[in-house]
C-alpha cells in the first residue's frame, strides 16, 4: 500500500534495521524501543490489522507467531523469555495500520497493560 511506512520500510524506501526476512514477512528493530530487545514482525502482505485479516491469512499468521518466539529466543531471549504483542485498533493503541507483533525482551515486563 502506497501510503503506509511499514510498506515502505519492506521496500526499501525508508531504512531499518532489518533483523530478519522472508518471502513471507519482515522483521526490524522498533525506532523507539521500549525494552532491551524490542522488534517488529510484519507480514509482507498489507493486512490492515489482525482483526482485518481474513480466513485465508490463517497460515501466514500461525508462521508469524511461530518466527516471533524463533526470532526473540535468537536474540537472547530463550532463557527469560518475552513478551508478544499485537495492538489492534485505536482501543488498542493500534498507530501503524499494517499488522505487526511487537516483540520486546531483555527486562521483566508489567502487567496488566496502563
Ligand atoms: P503500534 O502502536 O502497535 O501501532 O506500534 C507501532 C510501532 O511502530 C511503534 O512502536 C513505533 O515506534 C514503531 N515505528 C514507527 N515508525 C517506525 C520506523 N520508521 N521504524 C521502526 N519502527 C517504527
Amino acid at each position: 500500500m502506497s501510503d503506509c511506512i511499514f510498506c515502505k520500510i519492506i521496500a526499501g524506501e525508508i531504512p531499518s534495521e532489518k533483523i530478519y526476512e522472508d518471502d513471507d514477512m519482515f522483521a526490524f528493530r522498533d525506532i523507539t524501543p521500549q525494552a532491551p530487545v524490542h522488534f517488529l514482525l510484519v507480514p509482507r502482505k498489507h493486512i490492515t490489522s489482525l482483526m482485518a485479516a481474513e480466513k485465508g491469512d490463517g497460515p501466514l499468521l500461525g508462521k508469524m507467531l511461530y518466527k516471533a518466539g524463533e526470532l526473540a529466543a535468537a536474540q537472547g531471549c530463550s532463557e527469560k523469555g518475552a513478551r508478544f504483542v499485537v495492538n489492534c485498533g485505536s482501543d488498542g493503541n493500534q498507530t501503524v495500520d499494517h499488522l505487526h507483533i511487537h516483540i520486546l525482551g531483555g527486562r521483566m515486563m508489567m502487567w496488566p497493560p496502563g
